[in-house]
């Protein structure tokens, strides 16, 4: 049985970046996953303009400035005429903007990082249980191809196994479907582009290769309404929404349909030490669950070693759930209401405040 000082669940950002600070302590490090990379994922792909503090402290904020592309402000858009555009607050001088890039080159990107640090990394590999005996722990994981089990012993093991694994520890789910595709279509100007619908919201951001990825969210009765047909849903959107349909006549969609289901918030009341989405899960609209597993990754890894800091993420965490029914009445009346037109017409320093607030950690 191979002997590891942490074995970390999950390679995704989370997971990644809390190998990369482990092993800079000279830590030999073991990070599983149960997909090959690079893998797609359910995501709006925006980068918050928070995340450079911490991919700086990763060593890894040039590397993803070469694939990708800025984002300045974001525009919201209800039905034909109305739209405002936002401003992203500045919060490093050097690098005042947010980002696009798919998560098929981020996670890849930082896992080919952790690798490069002396972490060994295995793909492909599901961890099925683990166990705790005196001060160490003995995980197993079954490796997909071949179905051969696998042990492996640490004295720390951290949880960073996405949303997922979340499931069977919270109560209560939210009937939403998530959906994703990558696009080629007309230029955003460097704005992520929110439209609203009845049921939900479509959000655009430019990523890497001229792509756009086209995200967003909707109540499971609307997807059921176009029996699950993502292009006829778009098409249905368009029609409520003018600047939309203009954009999607001249885009061509170069992939497959992504959906994902199962909102759950809240706190992960695992004893494991978790970070990013096992850790919690906060409200996709915000655009800051990648920066959330790269700062949690950081408060329980990171230098100056060991901050091992488990309230501090949970702090983290709440600060973000406290926005979260704001930005559902926000997001429900939305589309029938639109008093954020209003406000911005008034008090557009109210608006552009609480976009600084959701962007900040
Ligand atoms: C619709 C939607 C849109 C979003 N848009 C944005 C956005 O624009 N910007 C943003 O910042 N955030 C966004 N998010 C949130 C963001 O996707 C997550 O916060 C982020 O993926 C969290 O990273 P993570 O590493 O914690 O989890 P994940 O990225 O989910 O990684 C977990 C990894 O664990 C692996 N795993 C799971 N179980 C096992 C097991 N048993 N054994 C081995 N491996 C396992 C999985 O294969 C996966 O690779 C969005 C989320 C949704 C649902």
């Amino acid at each position: 049985m191979e002997l590891f000082d942490s074995l970390i669940i999950g390679a995704g950002p989370a997971g990644s970046s809390a190998a990369i600070f482990s092993a800079e302590t000279g830590n030999r490090v073991l990070l599983l996953d149960k997909s090959r990379f690079p893998r797609d994922k359910v995501c709006g792909e925006f980068l918050s303009p928070a995340i450079w503090s911490f991919l700086k402290k990763l060593g890894l904020h040039s590397k993803i400035l070469e694939t990708g592309t800025r984002v300045d402000s974001a525009t919201f858009v209800i039905g034909n005429e109305k739209s405002i555009r936002l401003r992203l607050p500045v919060l490093d001088p050097e690098l005042p903007f947010g980002w696009g890039i798919s998560r098929r080159s981020f996670d890849a990107l930082l896992l080919s990082e952790a690798r490069y640090r002396g972490v060994t990394v295995l793909e492909n590999m599901e961890v099925t249980h683990y166990r705790k005996e005196k001060s160490f722990f003995t995980l197993q994981a079954t490796e997909k191809t071949t179905g051969k089990l696998n042990e492996f012993r640490a004295s720390r093991l951290i949880h960073a196994a996405g949303r997922e694994s979340r499931w069977k520890h919270l109560k209560g789910t939210t009937h939403k479907t998530g959906f994703k595709a990558h696009f080629t279509g007309p230029a955003l100007e460097h704005s992520v582009r929110l439209y609203f619908f009845k049921k939900g919201y479509v959000g655009l951001v430019e990523v890497e290769n001229g792509e756009t990825n086209v995200c967003g969210i909707a109540s499971n009765e609307c997807v059921s309404a176009v029996k699950g047909n993502f292009d006829e849903l778009m098409k249905e959107i368009a029609e409520e929404n003018g600047e939309f349909k203009a954009w999607l006549a001249a885009a061509l969609r170069k992939s497959s349909w992504l959906t994902c289901s199962r909102f759950d918030y809240g706190f992960n009341q695992n004893t494991l030490p978790a970070v990013g989405d096992a850790a919690s899960f906060v409200e996709p609209f915000l655009g800051q669950g990648i920066t959330l597993a790269l700062a949690s990754a950081f408060q329980l890894c990171g230098r100056p070693h060991n901050l091992r800091n488990t309230s501090k993420i949970k702090q983290l965490y709440k600060q973000k759930a406290r926005l979260r029914p704001l930005i559902s009445l926000a997001l429900n009346s939305a589309y029938s209401m639109p008093w954020l037109f209003r406000l911005h017409t008034r008090w557009p320093a109210v608006c552009q405040h609480f976009v600084r607030k959701a962007c900040s950690l």
